[in-house]
């Protein structure tokens, strides 16, 4: 093995190809790596492309504590870099330090975050701080796995010196980041789609925990917004939220679990954000006042607003024919957005839902899918929350609750031209993706 020293590599060619690892396996692990492939892009790597993400069992020596046996979320990142190692290396570090990860720990401890250089193009480098090909590499065939399934390039897969294989049984559980899923967990007997299935605390508690599994967002809703809906009072409305928020409150509080409360009732509002540990409100009526927009705010809260004509929904009130349906939506965002950085929301902290199914007819709904990445140009990130909905009627005989096929089918779709998809069956969204993901190789 050629064995090339520092001073040797920083003459090397820039632009290599370089593969990092990132594993977590403490906290919200999903949102751990999603942030190091963030501030890996925005400072250190180019040309980025990411590998699906692969749960395994924790590798420990004998005698490890019992509590340090926690499943691991692991990924690979591919990219460009202009850095000597040594930089590169240094740049991890402070990358684990800015997550939180302490200076000091235990070796085999859990980690919210673990960042590795895995392979520098072809070569081979050994000092005291740092190897490459990473040590461990051979003896964690889930990396070797990622590896291969991302389709390292030539140049790089001589240093392996293995012949491609992909090792079942590597790994428990398998994800992607890519989309970002917010799972719906209705507490409401007369939803549209799923009425009644998480009317009772526990089986909604248990759907949230499932959403959060796959790394989704959860959002409760203890209001149906379908055309004809009954609106109940705030008080009402608030103890269906409150035994669920109560179980799920020991999640929101050490971050395991995002969650997002669908109301329009300012009171409810005011309660929640002042009892527990919530992350997003989603807003979709968007005639709260400045004040209670201003407790969101201060409360470090997302707000999601969602485009709509009146809520309940109502089947006859519809943008006007003769105007486009993603400019009246655009134009309506502007003006909103504006208000939101006004009473203290960041850009990073607001999120525009053009609201499927609220004053769009079937045709102005597909016409909103087809030209979605209009509203790329706000800058401000897009949800789109078209699962099981009427607009399907259009190309579909299945009940809404039967409606999940039609929903992926337009989730492939938008997939990458929205941040965030809000979907009844997560889970499904998520085999689906992760397949596709691992198929096309990275993402
Ligand atoms: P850990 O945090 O357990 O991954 O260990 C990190 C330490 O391993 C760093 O302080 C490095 O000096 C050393 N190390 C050696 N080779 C590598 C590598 N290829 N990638 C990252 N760290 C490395």
């Amino acid at each position: 093995m050629a064995v090339c020293h520092l001073a040797t590599l920083e003459i090397v060619n820039s632009k290599t190809m370089i593969y990092i690892s990132i594993g977590s396996n403490l906290g919200n692990r999903f949102n751990y790596l999603r942030r190091a492939v963030a501030l890996l892009k925005e400072s250190y790597l180019n040309n980025v492309s990411c590998s699906i993400v692969l749960e395994t069992n924790c590798i420990l020596p004998a005698g490890a504590p019992a509590k340090w046996n926690r499943p691991f979320l692991n990924m690979v990142v591919a990219g460009e870099c202009d850095l000597s190692p040594d930089s590169l290396l240094q740049g991890l570090k402070d990358i684990e330090h800015e997550m939180g990860r302490p200076v000091a720990y235990e070796r085999w401890s859990p980690r919210i975050i673990d960042l590795d250089i895995l392979l520098w193009d072809n070569i081979h480098l050994d000092n005291d701080h740092l190897t490459i090909p990473h040590p461990e590499i051979h003896n964690r065939p889930f990396l070797m796995h990622l590896l291969e399934l991302m389709g390292i390039d030539e140049r790089t897969q001589q240093v392996l010196q293995n012949s491609p294989y992909l090792p079942v049984n590597c790994f428990t559980n398998s994800f992607t980041l890519s989309p970002s899923l917010v799972g719906i967990v209705n507490i409401t007997s007369d939803s549209f789609s799923d009425g009644g299935l998480c009317y009772a605390p526990d089986k909604a508690i248990e759907q949230a925990i499932s959403h959060a599994a796959n790394g989704a967002v959860v959002e409760l809703g203890a209001q149906s917004t379908r055309p004809g809906a009954i609106i109940q009072g705030p008080e009402a409305e608030y103890q269906k939220l409150k035994p669920v928020l109560d179980g799920l409150e020991p999640f929101m509080k050490n971050g395991e679990m995002i969650v997002s409360i669908d109301t329009f009732r300012p009171e409810v509002i005011d309660k929640i954000l002042n009892n527990y540990s919530i992350s997003w409100i989603n807003d979709v009526k968007g005639e709260l006042s400045d004040d209670i927009l201003k407790a969101i705010s201060s409360h470090k809260c997302t707000i999601c607003l969602m485009h709509s004509l009146g809520v309940p929904a109502q089947k006859d009130i519809l943008i006007p024919f003769d105007e486009s349906p993603i400019d009246v939506i655009k134009n309506w965002a502007m003006k909103n957005i504006e208000r939101f950085l006004s009473l203290g929301f960041s850009e990073e902290s607001i999120i525009i839902d053009p609201g499927i199914g609220f004053g769009k007819c079937a045709l102005q709904s597909i016409e909103i899918f087809q030209n979605l990445e209009a509203l790329k140009d706000l800058n401000i990130k897009v949800l789109v929350g078209h699962s099981r909905k009427s607009f399907m009627q259009a190309f579909s005989v299945h009940p809404a609750k039967d409606r999940d096929t039609e929903t992926l089918a337009v989730s492939e779709l938008i997939a990458y031209k929205a941040d965030y998809l809000r979907v009844h069956n997560v889970d499904d969204h998520m085999r689906f993706f992760t397949a596709k993901h691992a198929i096309n190789g990275a993402v």
